[in-house]
């Protein structure tokens, strides 16, 4: 059965796209600017298919002797990370603070000329993301670009 390695996860939603029984579901709270990963072990069919598609090696399977102590408390459990506030409107953008973090790291070792653009891209809103793009049209294959790097 899936663990959840809090300081390990970004919060990228792989796992929950990947997870045949709904056991992993994120739940995003716009006003306080989380994200939360909810795990339910209730609807865990023990697949691994979580585990695969985890990019940070942040989930790990338990033994059985371990499931069965759990089996006695809780069979829920959550990993809360803080959402990147927009730097233009302020509102909480769809990515972790911990996403934008790992994007800039993988960006920093690209070459080429448009890095800082794309980088300024990184923390904003979905809203603001087009609008920038609107004035800034020609410029889209830069976002499609950074959107491949999350
Ligand atoms: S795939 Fe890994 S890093 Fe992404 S949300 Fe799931 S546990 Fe966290
Ligand atoms: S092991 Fe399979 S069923 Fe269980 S949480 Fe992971 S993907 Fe979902």
């Amino acid at each position: 059965m899936p663990k959840i390695d809090p300081k390990l996860c970004i919060g990228c939603r792989a796992c929950s796209n990947a997870c045949p029984s709904n056991a992993i579901v994120i739940k995003d709270d716009l006003i306080q600017g989380t994200r939360s990963i909810v795990l339910d072990l209730s609807h865990c069919i023990g697949c691994r298919a979580c585990g695969e598609v985890c990019i940070k090696d942040a989930i790990e399977f338990i033994e059985e002797i371990e499931l069965v102590s759990l089996s006695m408390g809780n069979l829920t459990e959550e990993v809360t990370l803080k959402l990147a506030k927009c730097p233009i409107c302020g509102n909480f953008s769809e990515f972790t603070e911990k996403q934008i973090e790992e994007a800039k790291k993988a960006l920093t070792d690209l070459p080429g000329e448009f890095i800082e653009e794309i980088m300024k891209y990184l923390p904003l809103c979905r809203k603001c993301r087009r609008r920038y793009l609107l004035m800034n049209a020609s410029e889209l294959s830069l976002l499609k670009f950074m959107l491949k790097a999350f």
